[in-house]
């Protein structure tokens, strides 16, 4: 059946993916250090972590032993949620001033709901200054609502709408701006809205997302 040809990931075969530029290349607006750290440490532990949960779990339904599922599942949803979000953060950001302007559908999709561009802005920026602890500020696409939505994400996996496809992150936690911004987050959080958005890259996964089949 055409429908199942899924090719899903192996069990445990998460990969780090590559950034799509260079370590550098988000400077001055992200430096070359936080961006290393945070792609081939925190990332990447989140990966290892991940692939390590799936083949715990994969042992635990072989013996039927379930005693430690508790931990295994929220291993899964933390180290599952912070590999998908920070995937996404990377590709939506580019070299300063180089990511363009909203494309069309996202322009219409955002001012539907949202009023205009700056308004989205406005909330946005406000949601990920406010997050309390680490977390994110995610524009994502509800395709049971048929709309966008602003979410903070506590961690990577709590505060969620299920469902809802992420389609613009912000990265808030300290080790993502920490060096350069100290605790100065609303700073790291207007420069990279005003410099580093990726604006072609937030279309295509709009694109992509309003195709998203389900309902309610
Ligand atoms: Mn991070």
């Amino acid at each position: 059946m055409q429908v199942l040809n899924l090719k899903p990931v192996p069990l445990g075969g998460h990969i780090l993916p590559e950034l799509p530029y260079a370590y550098n290349a988000l400077e001055p607006v992200i430096d070359e250090r936080t961006l290393c750290l945070h792609h081939d440490k925190h990332h990447k532990k989140y990966v290892d972590e991940l692939n390590k949960a799936e083949i715990a779990a994969e042992k635990m339904r072989e013996s039927k032993d379930y005693d430690a599922i508790n931990l295994i599942e929220r291993e899964l949803a933390y180290n599952g949620s912070g590999h998908i979000l920070h995937s996404i953060y990377w590709t939506i950001m580019t070299s300063p001033d180089t990511g363009g302007t909203p494309g069309q559908i996202t322009s219409a999709l955002i001012s539907s709901y949202f009023g205009s561009i700056d308004a989205c802005k406005a909330q946005f920026i406000s949601a990920a200054s406010s997050i309390f602890g680490s977390g994110w500020a995610i524009l994502a696409y509800n395709p049971y609502f048929k709309r966008l939505e602003i979410l903070q994400a506590s961690n990577h996996e709590n505060l969620t709408q299920w469902g809802v496809i992420p389609i613009l992150v912000c990265d808030v936690w300290e080790h993502a701006y920490y060096l350069k911004y100290q605790n100065n987050r609303a700073d790291y959080i207007n420069a990279w809205w005003q410099h580093l958005i990726n604006w072609a890259e937030v279309e295509r996964r709009l694109i992509y997302a309003v195709q998203a089949r389900v309902e309610l």
